[in-house]
């Protein structure tokens, strides 16, 4: 099955709307191992979604398109479609029905007339409830047998779209697919893909019933098995996992963070972290996962040096000797805070971010990372590429990653 998008919105090809839309279907569509073959962005005008849909048509079996069921004058999504397919439009009752329920539900009165656009229905097709909002989703099936396409349009709103896109698009692609697409993923810190791909490629090298993908990001590096053997991808998976398996993430953890707080909870302890140049990612990290409080008591973000001499008593010569961004420094606000708090972890950082405050000494990406488990302390000095953004992403999966390494030593 060959399936396009199709994402509409002058927003979007404007730049100011970022096309999420597009990503996280292709996404959901990958793993299932079908990643859409074809992606196009139109602005909201009938020419260039006619031509567009027209195109992707001719190019595969089904489209999805989103945006341009809403109730004002630019979204023209399915009259655009009906009209090029020769479909007439009525008005559904039902979702009219829906649209006034929703209306009076939240205590309004005068619906204006152009909210029943949105009851307008190609004849023929399926609608799709939209369980959090108005614009119905609507399913077109154009043909039969092997000439047979289908059309799917779903509303703009992320927030509307992707959960349609779960409980329908999903499904129905589920159920149309020939050969069915098994695949596994599985998570893996502190480990560069070429790393990685090194120790696993034999595992699939001349081997066309399996296909591997990898996937870095600064956090973390997943690794997709796809085959339509579902037993060759398990096995094959398993493998993978044990080759790697020092920095496969545990459980059905998603981040190091999650890891942080499994390990920690577990063991019924406690971290505390002392961030500079993250600024508080660290501690946003962590409170990302729900329950965090359990191993979290708290954070500091001691951004200037007097703050770190005040409350994080590092002493004032440790400062003037050898600066804020030192091995020295990270040391003592790792155990500092670890004794202040009192808690069995902690986490410190201390670095330069950039773009500006890079010397030949200490240029930008220079980061120490200060942890200290269970009264052990370790600082390690890393030197991370990128612009201020990845540096400090790159800080805060080095630092949850270099404890786990760090509990995982104290305990083998
Ligand atoms: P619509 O009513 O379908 O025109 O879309 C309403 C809103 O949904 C737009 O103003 C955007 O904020 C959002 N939206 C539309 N398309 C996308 C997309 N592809 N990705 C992310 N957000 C989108
Ligand atoms: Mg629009």
């Amino acid at each position: 099955m060959k399936i396009s998008i199709l994402t509409i919105g002058y927003e979007l090809l404007r730049g100011a709307t970022v096309n999420t839309n597009f990503s996280q279907i292709a996404a959901e569509l990958n793993k299932m191992g079908v990643p859409p073959v074809l992606e196009l962005c139109a602005g909201d005008d009938p020419e260039s979604i006619k031509e567009s849909f027209l195109w992707l048509l001719d190019k595969s079996d089904l489209v999805i398109s989103t945006g341009g069921l809403g109730p004002t004058s630019d979204d023209i999504t399915k009259t655009v479609l009906a009209e090029c397919l020769g479909i007439k439009l009525y008005e559904d009752s039902e979702v009219r029905k829906n649209l006034e329920q929703f209306w009076k539900a939240r205590g309004r009165k005068d619906i204006p007339e152009s909210v029943f656009n949105q009851s307008l229905v190609p004849e023929g097709a399926e609608v799709i409830e939209n369980k959090h909002g108005t614009a119905p989703g609507i399913h077109i099936q154009a043909g039969k047998g092997k000439k047979r396409k289908d059309i799917i349009m779903l509303p703009g709103p992320p927030h509307e779209a992707i959960p349609m896109l779960n409980y329908f698009v999903l499904p129905f692609v589920k159920c149309h697919l020939e050969t069915p697409i098994f695949s596994k993923t599985s998570i893996f810190a502190g480990l560069p893909e070429s790393t990685a791909e090194e120790k696993v490629k034999h595992l699939f090298e001349d081997r066309s019933d399996i296909s591997v993908a990898y996937c870095a990001s600064p956090e973390s590096l997943t690794i997709t098995v796809s085959s339509t053997k579902d037993k060759l991808v398990a096995s094959t998976m398993l493998k993978v996992r044990r080759l790697l398996a020092e920095n496969l993430l545990s459980g059905d953890n998603k981040n190091l963070q999650e890891e942080i707080f499994s390990i920690l909870k577990s063991r019924n302890e406690k971290i505390a972290v002392v961030e500079s140049c993250t600024g508080g990612k660290i501690s946003a990290a962590l409170t990302d996962v729900p329950g965090a409080s359990a191993i979290f008591p708290g954070g500091f973000v001691p951004y200037g040096n007097e703050w770190k001499n005040k409350f994080l008593k590092v002493e004032a010569k440790t400062l003037e000797k050898f600066g804020a961004v030192s091995e020295e420094c990270a040391a003592e606000m790792a155990l500092n805070i670890a004794n202040i708090a009192e808690v069995d972890a902690s986490i410190s950082v201390t670095g330069i971010a950039g773009p500006a405050g890079g010397s030949t000494e200490k240029p930008v990406g220079l980061v120490f990372i200060g942890t200290c488990y269970r009264g052990r302390l370790e600082v390690k000095r890393y030197l991370f590429p990128g612009l201020r953004e990845t540096i400090r992403r790159r800080t805060v999966a080095t630092a949850f990653n270099q404890l786990r390494m760090q509990i995982k030593e104290c305990n083998s």
